[in-house]
């Protein structure tokens, strides 16, 4: 059997980005991803929050991230639908617009609090009675799907290998993880790292290993190309995702992350939506927390939920034709992935747990292949999940 240099589990965004550097770094790299319909990557909005860097490390990446995509699709040889566009954080009549505003001011570029009617300037599908005012920054945006594939394309390119299986485990000699296993074959590489999103953490726990990598599941719309124009991303400026994230992530929770069935926290929802260049919307988001990672979940409930809260913004939403979708959302406990060695084990790495990965991962992944070949990177070091592990 041919031993690669690496196995990268997983084609979502983290994976492409990741198999991608690695063969820049002339290492032989075999991608396996099981196609699943159900990837955060799919339903991600796309958005490139490159302004919301809070201290060195994270302005640092950002920066990089937005210059990065910039470039990427020359760079890859095809299309990401980079553009920026406006956020417009909308803020609900019942929040103090300027305890709002200060929210905002500790980022690289701190969104700037205009009126309501400024925002229905920008956006004229918004509600003006709806809405108390808004935050407005400009933000990236890509397509998701397409930037996978763009990366795709440039891996296969540059020669590696990628195929469509379901990874079932991972071969472990010892103390050492040698390689993985799908239905059909065993595959063999020097490092095999998992960017499985939330299914990460079921592949490490087959080999007796509790990883601090969280999930969400989220819920949205999904709509074909529809006549209407949406000119921003729209989103709430006191969303409670982050929030649920980091309640739900505490290490007293850890134990509860073991056992299935159990709901960790009411369900959230932070309206939101965005346009694509061919038209169609999502529409998002309830999140869930929830440790099966296939509950049974209320689909014509949540789209009801969805559609009357995003209509109450944007009118012209109400009745677009479209789908409930269902998704999951990886994250750790401090906001940064879980990159690199697992401790304990040789041959095995983290490329995972990156919540919003468009505004920092496309610098992260070229920057830890480098640091994978020998490379000295101490801001790579402080994302390692070596920090979880006594
Ligand atoms: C509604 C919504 C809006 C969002 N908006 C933004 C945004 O604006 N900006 C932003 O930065 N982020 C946003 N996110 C978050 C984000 O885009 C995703 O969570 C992210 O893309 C995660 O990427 P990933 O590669 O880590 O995981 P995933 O995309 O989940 O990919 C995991 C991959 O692993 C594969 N896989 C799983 N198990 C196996 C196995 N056993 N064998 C082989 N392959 C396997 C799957 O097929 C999948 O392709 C949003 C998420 C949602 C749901």
């Amino acid at each position: 059997m041919q031993t690669v240099d690496w196995i990268v589990v997983g084609n979502g965004i983290a994976g492409a980005a990741l198999s991608y550097e690695l063969v820049k770094q002339q290492q032989s790299v075999l991608l396996i991803d099981a196609a699943s319909s159900d990837s955060g990557t799919r339903y991600s909005y796309g958005g490139i929050a490159y302004w919301s860097g809070t201290d060195e490390t994270t302005k640092a990446l950002c920066q990089a991230g937005i210059e990065r995509h910039r470039q990427l699709s020359d760079e890859l040889g095809a299309e990401t639908e980079f553009r920026e566009l406006d956020l417009l954080l909308t803020i609900a009549p019942e929040h103090d617009l300027e305890q709002t505003a200060q929210q905002y001011a500790h980022y690289a570029i701190p969104p700037q609090l205009i009126s309501a009617a400024e925002a229905c300037d920008r956006e004229p599908q918004l509600n003006r009675d709806a809405i108390a005012g808004a935050m407005l920054v400009k933000h990236g945006h890509v397509h998701p799907v397409k930037t996978v594939e763009a990366y795709n394309q440039a891996f296969r390119r540059l020669g590696g290998q990628h195929i469509v299986a379901s990874v079932s485990g991972l071969v472990r000699v010892g103390e050492q993880v040698t390689g993985v296993i799908t239905p059909t074959q065993a595959y063999a590489a020097r490092q095999v790292a998992i960017a499985a999103g939330a299914y990460s953490r079921p592949l490490l726990a087959a080999l007796g290993l509790q990883v601090p990598l969280y999930y969400t599941h989220a819920e949205i719309i999904e709509t074909p190309p529809v006549e209407l124009t949406l000119q921003s991303l729209i989103m709430p400026a006191n969303s409670q995702r982050f929030e649920l994230e980091a309640k739900v992530s505490q290490p007293e929770k850890a134990a509860l992350w073991q056992t299935p069935n159990q709901v960790l926290a009411a369900p959230i929802l932070d309206a939101g939506a965005i346009q694509f260049l061919d038209g169609s919307i999502r529409i998002g988001q309830i999140s869930r927390v929830h440790t099966t990672l296939d509950p049974s979940l209320p689909a014509a409930e949540s789209e009801a939920a969805l559609r009357a809260a995003i209509a109450a913004q944007l009118p012209a939403l109400a009745a677009v034709p479209g789908s409930w979708r269902h998704c999951r959302v990886t994250f750790s406990r401090d906001g940064l992935p879980l990159i690199g060695p697992v401790p304990g084990i040789e041959g095995l790495q983290l490329f995972s747990g990156f919540t919003s990965p468009f505004a920092m991962l496309m610098p992260v992944a070229e920057r830890f292949a480098r640091w994978a070949v020998g490379a000295a990177d101490p801001l790579i070091e402080t994302m390692l999940a070596a920090r979880f592990f006594d």
